[in-house]
């Protein structure tokens, strides 16, 4: 009754997650993954035995500069996403979160960015957007069912996450002193441990955050002090061998052209 090998194949059939170790032998379910591996530029091998693909959709990824089209597929321990390339046909940039590394919030409402909640993972944390309420419903639904069954029998879930970086253009001044004014020569920071945008002055430190890089990072003077006061060690910081997600960010794409494609789930949470 109680055993759970890591890969949760061995669940009784009244486990009410057990739909997902089924989906995962289907023959469908691997040729979907198969189908998702072969539409990514450099796709790592996604197939894996266990491995199920809940859904797939196209979310708003809110950046540091603007809004960008992404592509995400939501399988029963990862979550994979990518560029756009040619919609429903090609995508690159692929990006791999474990699910038992991935946070979500409650549903964020703003004007901007209806339909919005944050996905925060050790190395990076983003809002992203869907098309309705209920799409994010259903995307909030899968995603907390599958974090719920990657999560089962290990302890990694409460790892430190990324703090989320405010986009650029929320500041003119730096959110730390107020005073100094952004520029072409003035340029704008991240504080690496709250995400405030800050003037170079105001985050001249640098602090060890392991979980985002072995490398210490710029964090604000606030953040310094409060750091160096915590002097707390935190013995989770030896399995880092994630790769660092910069290159997300970069590139410029319109935002204007995105078209609406509602997302795909291959179950349905009410039956099951
Ligand atoms: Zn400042
Ligand atoms: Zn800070």
């Amino acid at each position: 009754m109680t055993s759970n090998n890591s890969n949760g194949l061995d669940r009784t059939q009244t486990n009410k997650e057990d739909g997902l170790a089924q989906l995962s032998r289907s023959a469908d379910n691997t040729r979907r993954i198969k189908n998702v591996q072969d539409k990514f530029v450099n796709s790592q091998n996604l197939q894996k035995e266990g491995r199920a693909l809940v859904g797939e959709g196209i979310l708003m990824k809110v950046c540091r500069k603007k809004p960008k089209q992404r592509a995400f597929f939501l399988f029963n321990d990862i979550l994979v996403y990518g560029r756009v390339v040619i919609s429903g046909r090609r995508y690159s940039q692929q990006k791999i979160i474990p699910l038992s590394e991935i946070q979500i919030s409650a549903p964020i409402d703003s004007p901007e960015n209806p339909f919005a909640w944050l996905i925060s993972s050790p190395k990076k944390s983003f809002v992203v957007r869907a098309n309705s309420d209920r799409e994010r419903q259903e995307w909030l639904t899968h995603l907390e069912r599958c974090i719920r069954y990657a999560s089962e029998g290990n302890n990694s879930h409460h790892n430190a996450v990324a703090a989320h970086w405010i986009p650029d253009d929320k500041a003119d001044t730096c959110m730390h002193c107020h005073t100094s004014k952004f520029s072409a020569v003035n340029r704008k920071h991240h504080c690496r441990n709250c995400g405030i945008i800050v003037c170079d002055g105001c985050s001249k430190k640098r602090f060890l955050l392991l979980h985002l890089d072995p490398k210490p990072v710029r964090v604000c003077d606030s953040c310094f002090t409060k750091l160096n006061s915590n002097t707390i060690i935190d013995s989770r910081a030896n399995q880092r061998d994630r790769t660092a997600d910069s290159s997300d960010s970069d590139g410029d794409e319109n935002a204007q052209q995105y078209s609406p494609i509602p997302a795909t789930f291959y179950q349905n949470v009410e039956n099951l």
